[in-house]
């Protein structure tokens, strides 16, 4: 049966960023319950990534799953345009309460890209709403907000990007703030947005994820945003990944003294059972949209807008996320990577390790200096962690733990240990 299942998908279903034709096939996996993948061969897998960043409670959680359940046999979906429902509406106030920074609409959509998208569209239509024509955006080099057109073209152009190039709306980007250069990455960042062409910076809020977990300040956020206010630039923060608890603080933005005017939610914000994309809004934005005019309402929606029971699936994640267990969860966690990280910092076959809040993130040296999303060292790390029962995903030569917060001390040790144990094969290599 399995073997079937295997060259039925080989033949008829496509992957992720995956070539259609590999020597590595995929694992079939038949079942998830709490920190684990249950494979068809028998095989037992520990998610240390959280199925791509989104699991945060835990697989097949009751409390989720019952909420789904409940919901779906009372009011499971209806269209959005001229309707509207409790659990729509409970979340998006619970949730802007949570979120702070001022943010005070949400918009829904499905996942992140379309998170971000929406927030590009609101942004140059505000400006449009206002009578300016303002539609370019600055993003930062190594950027990922996501795989549709517009999400695509503030991302870092390469490997995501290179069949769709001539397509991509032209971006500008500044340099990474890598901790020695922020005298260049704001006078670059200056001299892009003081011709009033720009509608908005859009930004992975602390951490890059996709260009390999790497960090810089909140003070140099801080920075980055209040020159972009004195220029009349809006602020996009895309949250994607950070939000939830990731960076340690509830939102990777609440590290920091300003906030954004426009943010985008996706990932965690359903515990990782189900898709959900949420850009929210400042008063400030909205207000150029507060007309009975047709011609200057936000013309864009999705089928799904606002799916009934994934709203109440959000809200009740939510609270499990706001409650006492869950914050304590993610405390042990930070506390623990930062243990970690004390611990190797100074490691020779370690280029650089980091660790905030819930992520712990290593870059190894590799035998050519260079560190690429390719690099060939991702397969042997894959496989060594496969083969000691660990699911990790290394971008390239980095690798990272991101686990869901119900990972026990014990989980995390283990983690730890393997990646020791790697560290010595390294050695022998
Ligand atoms: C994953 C990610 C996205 C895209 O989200 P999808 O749900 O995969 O479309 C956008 N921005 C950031 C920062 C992400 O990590």
């Amino acid at each position: 049966m399995s073997k079937n299942i295997i060259e039925t998908d080989a033949a008829h279903v496509w992957h992720p960023y995956s070539p259609l034709l590999t020597k590595r096939p995929v694992a079939e996996v038949v079942s998830a319950k709490g920190m684990y993948l249950h494979l068809a061969d028998g095989s037992t897998l520990l998610d240390a990534i959280s199925s791509w960043w989104v699991n945060i409670h835990g697989h097949a959680n009751e409390v989720l799953a019952n909420a789904v359940k409940e919901q779906i046999l009372s009011l499971d979906h209806t269209l959005f345009a001229g309707f509207t429902h409790k659990p729509a509406v409970e979340f998006a106030t619970r949730f802007l309460e949570v979120v702070a920074c001022e943010q005070q609409r949400v918009f829904y959509s499905e996942n992140g890209s379309t998170a971000v998208e929406v927030a590009l569209k609101l942004a140059v239509q505000y400006w449009k709403n206002k009578g300016q024509n303002k539609t370019a955006f600055v993003a930062i080099e190594g950027a990922f907000h996501g795989d549709t057109f517009g999400a695509m073209s503030v991302s870092a152009r390469g490997l995501f990007t290179e069949a769709f190039e001539s397509l991509l709306n032209p971006v500008v980007f500044i340099p990474f703030p890598d901790g020695s250069n922020d005298e260049a990455v704001l006078s670059a960042l200056e001299s892009y947005i003081k011709d009033d062409t720009v509608a908005a910076f859009i930004y992975e809020p602390l951490i890059q994820g996709t260009a390999g977990m790497r960090t810089y300040s909140p003070a140099m956020l801080d920075k980055m945003i209040r020159l972009c206010r004195e220029h009349n630039v809006l602020c996009i923060a895309d949250e994607v990944m950070t939000g939830f608890g990731r960076t340690g603080k509830k939102f990777a933005s609440h590290y920091c003294e300003t906030h954004p005017d426009i943010m985008c939610f996706s990932k965690a914000i359903t515990g990782g059972l189900l898709p959900l994309g949420v850009t929210t809004c400042t008063r400030e934005v909205e207000a150029p949209f507060l007309t009975e005019e047709l011609n200057r309402a936000f013309f864009h929606g999705h089928s799904y807008t606002a799916n009934a029971t994934i709203c109440k699936l959000a809200l009740t994640s939510l609270e499990l996320f706001e409650s006492e267990p869950c914050q304590n969860d993610i405390k042990r966690i930070e506390a623990a990577h930062k243990k970690f990280f004390l611990t190797y910092v100074n490691h020779k076959n370690i280029k650089r390790i980091q660790s905030l809040g819930t992520i712990l993130a290593i870059e190894l040296q590799t035998s050519n200096g260079k560190t690429t999303y390719e690099h060939e060292m991702r397969h042997f790390l894959y496989d060594f962690f496969i083969a000691k029962g660990i699911l990790l995903r290394p971008l390239g030569n980095i690798i990272y733990i991101l686990p869901p917060y119900i990972i026990t001390n014990e989980e995390l040790n283990r983690i730890y240990k393997t990646v020791e144990e790697m560290l010595i094969v390294l050695d022998k290599k």
